[in-house]
């Protein structure tokens, strides 16, 4: 079996998880294909290098939230340098910047509550949550803007236990502290991309996986290229599946979507019974900085509103460039979703001027990329629905010690929806699939996991 396969793991998707896992597998001896349908690694990181811009322009995944071990790490190891977001928070209504500092610590306490009312026996929706108690509207509100726009989620169905949990991960890594990869966030994917080619594997672009036919210990992958429409099969021992959560859960003979035979049942219910979150962002290029001659936003770097889509912008502080993003997420991205790039940019823009009470320079250039739409994504990122904590779970474990699936969606530690949670599932893949083969390398303890790197 094993010298008829063309691999000993076939990975699933290059994006952080997909390549994470393939690296830590070639690091130990084994042989890796991962198949990426796109022309370009890095999944939902995608950096746009416009030599006007003067700094790396992010479609995807832009922050790096907290000290995670590994990320910096990387960093480090690669020189990339890190720069911390600094700046303050505003709110601005009318095109003027008010005090809200009442209610954002309002809000800050009634986060504090559910945390301490949260857990899995004891678990709610955010907004059920909200109901049970008599917090001012004012905290309720401002809470309700921070749960939905930070985790692409309706508060109506996100749960508050998986709430928790992330609060309680992202402390325990300095949470609240943001930095920027100032050369793009793709120097993480390149570094990880530069370990795995270095080794025993390979990435092959455009290379979208239609089927997976599979058995214990054996793995036909149908990949189809885009240059000649025909279909390759690629046989391994083990695959590694990252593709994203809205992949998983799309219907059969969507583009993107992968027809397992036979299916494996408990991880695709698992995976249906998570949620995709929705989020929008567009970046605008201005011809000068134009916030930065109002002495009220000098110092800001982001910027909240109760503009009903695009309610937060962010600046790129500490840099002094034109560049300012907009996001829509959860219930304030549903509008936008499915419209054209045109209507997108306009709202955009006619937000912004109600914002900040017009918009007295020119636009130079502007970046969409349309998440909920793109075949290979299908969602923005993943949040857990109520008493869903345990699904991740099930998600995350080995499928007859054959598939293994990684991505953010999978992750249990309190790190969903970020680059280095994802990051991390494919390292916990891999060492699952170094286990299933007879390889040291063992799922315990959790820091072993990023020596596979
Ligand atoms: C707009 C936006 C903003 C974000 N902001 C942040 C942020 O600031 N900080 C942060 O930490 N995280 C952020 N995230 C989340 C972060 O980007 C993701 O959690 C992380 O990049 C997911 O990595 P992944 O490897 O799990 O999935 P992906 O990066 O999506 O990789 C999966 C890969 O599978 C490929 N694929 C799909 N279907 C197939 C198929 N059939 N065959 C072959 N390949 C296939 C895809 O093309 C993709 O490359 C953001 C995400 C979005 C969309």
């Amino acid at each position: 079996m094993v010298n008829s396969c063309d691999a000993d793991v076939i990975v699933i998707g290059a994006g952080v998880a997909g390549l994470a896992a393939a690296a830590a597998l070639c690091r130990n001896g084994l042989r890796v294909i991962c198949l990426e349908a796109r022309g370009r690694i890095g999944g939902r990181i995608h950096t746009v290098h416009d030599a006007l811009a003067a700094v790396a322009v992010e479609l995807g995944a832009e922050f790096v939230h907290g000290c995670p071990p590994l990320t910096l790490s990387l960093a480090r190891r690669n020189s990339l340098p890190l720069i911390e977001v600094t700046g303050g928070r505003v709110r601005l209504e009318h095109g003027h910047a008010i005090d809200d500092s009442a209610a954002a610590r309002g809000a800050e306490a009634v986060l504090g509550s559910m945390r301490t009312e949260a857990g899995e026996e004891h678990d709610s929706s955010f907004a059920s949550f909200l109901d049970r108690h008599q917090f001012p509207a004012p905290d309720k509100r401002r809470a309700t803007e921070f749960v939905e726009g930070f985790n692409a989620a309706f508060a109506g169905r996100i749960s508050i236990a998986a709430l928790a949990d992330e609060a309680r991960a992202a402390q325990a890594i300095e949470g609240e502290r943001m930095f920027r990869l100032a050369g793009g966030y793709d120097g993480i994917p390149l570094a990880i991309h530069r370990m795995l080619s270095s080794g025993l594997g390979q990435v092959r672009l455009h290379s979208t996986v239609r089927r997976v036919e599979w058995s214990e210990g054996r793995v036909r992958a149908g990949v189809s290229s885009p240059w000649d429409g025909g279909e390759e099969a690629l046989r391994s021992r083990a695959l590694v599946v990252t593709v994203p959560l809205g992949v998983l859960q799309a219907a059969p003979g969507e583009p993107g979507t992968i027809c397992f035979e036979p299916e494996p049942v408990e991880a695709l219910q698992a995976a249906r019974a998570l949620c995709a979150g929705q989020a929008v962002r567009v970046t605008l290029r201005f011809d000068r900085a134009f916030w930065m001659e109002r002495e009220e936003l000098r110092q800001a770097c982001m910027m909240f509103s109760g503009e009903p889509v695009f309610p937060v912008w962010w600046t790129m502080a500490p840099f002094d460039t034109p560049v300012i993003t907009g996001w829509s997420a959860g219930p304030k991205a549903a509008p936008l979703t499915g419209q054209p790039r045109p209507a997108v940019m306009s709202e955009a823009l006619s937000t912004l001027k109600r914002m900040l009470g017009g918009v007295p320079a020119r636009l130079e250039s502007a970046w969409y990329h349309d998440w909920q739409a793109d075949p290979f994504s299908r969602c923005a990122y993943s949040y857990v629905p109520v008493g869903g904590l345990p699904v991740r779970r099930r998600l995350a474990a080995p499928v007859a010690e054959t598939l293994f699936f990684a991505g953010e969606a999978t992750d249990t530690s309190g790190h969903t929806g970020t680059v280095h949670g994802a990051m991390a599932s494919g390292l916990r893949a891999a060492a699952q699939v170094l286990e299933a083969l007879g390889r040291s390398g063992g799922t315990s303890p959790p820091g072993a996991a990023y020596q596979l790197l």
